[in-house]
């Protein structure tokens, strides 16, 4: 089928060294390879790392090259296909793996293309799908299952990291703490509760949140705000949670998780601490005989088979994590909304 393409598309692009992000009404459709595919992304999921290079801190000032169009969370319609493209046609509905992975170092040669030695991000170092167009590697694409509605295909991406968590540390029958319920954090908690963790405990500074993560399948919630960790132990048995999930990123939650956790049980960090953060080691871990996990993307692809089998088994609470969907020209209201914390997840529509 050979569809005409417009002569331009309007795109999300990052153009200053200044907070903010710049709507381009006309920017051109991008070129595509022989192995990839040409997609009008339809929804767009506003990702904490997007937040990141909106407000320009040091991590964004360090990584994102200036000029690019930014995201890497999306769902969208297969327009066009490269001559060697075999798997995918004309008119699929797609997401994708925003980690694009060389296929050729060790890594990527033994199953862990997710920490690929040459890993490049859509949306981060490269071009990415705030934009009308996006083009992806067929490799990297994903065929949404008809029973997927589109604003869900549209957060696959951090699904998938709280589903490669979730499924890392191992939560069946276990007592399960979680530090941390932004947007992955919440996600953790309904795909802990559908992987049969016997009990799930979550902390935060943000009692919106907390309410939401009881809602979700949270047995039991503690402010962040006061020291919680006695309390934790407390609601379990006096032992310490089995299994922590990591998902903040702060010192202290990082020691306090670790302090709180019971001997030989295991921690999956996602969280990623801002600067170096201090620990101690012998009783963290070495003492515990504790078991810890550094989590990374998704696994390619397991992490997606898995994601979506749960996802059709209708035991994922996910429609109350996206509490809005936007147009894409309403952007800054978008990141106004998870600033304040109005927002949880934000999914925009695309100009079509
Ligand atoms: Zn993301
Ligand atoms: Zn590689």
């Amino acid at each position: 089928m050979n569809v005409a393409l417009p002569q331009s598309m309007p795109a999300l692009k990052k153009l200053q060294a200044s907070p903010g992000l710049d709507f381009v009404p006309e920017v051109e459709i991008p070129a595509f390879g022989a192995r990839d595919v040409l997609v009008q992304v339809t929804h767009a999921g506003i990702c904490g790392t997007d937040r990141h290079i909106f407000e320009w801190d040091q991590w964004s000032q360090n990584r994102i090259p200036l000029g690019i169009t930014t995201g890497h969370e999306f769902c969208g319609t297969v327009i066009k296909v490269g001559p060697a493209v075999t798997r995918f046609s004309v008119g699929q509905r797609v997401s994708a793996e925003g980690h694009l992975a060389c296929g050729k170092c060790e890594a990527c040669r033994t199953g862990n293309a997710h920490i690929c030695d040459y890993v490049r991000i859509f949306g981060i170092d490269c071009n990415g799908c705030f934009a009308t167009y996006h083009s992806v590697p067929e490799e990297n694409a994903w065929a949404v299952h008809p029973e997927i509605p589109d604003h869900i295909a549209a957060v696959f991406d951090p699904l998938g990291n709280a589903v490669h968590t979730v499924m890392t540390a191992g939560v069946s029958g276990k007592t399960v703490l979680i530090t941390g319920v932004g947007i992955i954090g919440l996600m953790a908690v309904t795909v802990a509760r559908a992987a049969g963790a016997a009990q799930i405990i979550a902390t935060d500074v943000d009692p919106k949140r907390l309410a939401l993560a009881k809602e979700l399948g949270a047995d039991e919630t503690f402010s962040a705000r006061e020291p919680w960790v006695s309390q934790v132990r407390e609601v379990t048995g006096g032992r310490g949670p089995q299994v922590v999930l990591e998902m903040s990123g702060h010192p202290q939650a990082i020691r306090d998780g670790f302090e709180a956790l019971q001997p030989g049980g295991t921690v999956a960090i996602l969280g990623i601490p801002s600067k170096e953060i201090t620990l101690d080691l012998s009783s963290a871990i070495i003492f515990k005989g504790a078991t810890v996990h550094g989590i990374n993307g998704r696994r390619m692809f397991e992490t997606w088979y898995q994601m979506e089998r749960l996802i059709l088994s209708k035991r994922l609470l996910l429609d109350p994590i996206v509490t809005h969907q936007i147009d894409m020209q309403d952007f800054e209201r978008g990141f106004r909304m998870m600033q304040t914390g109005e927002a949880i997840k934000v999914v925009m529509k695309i100009p079509q």
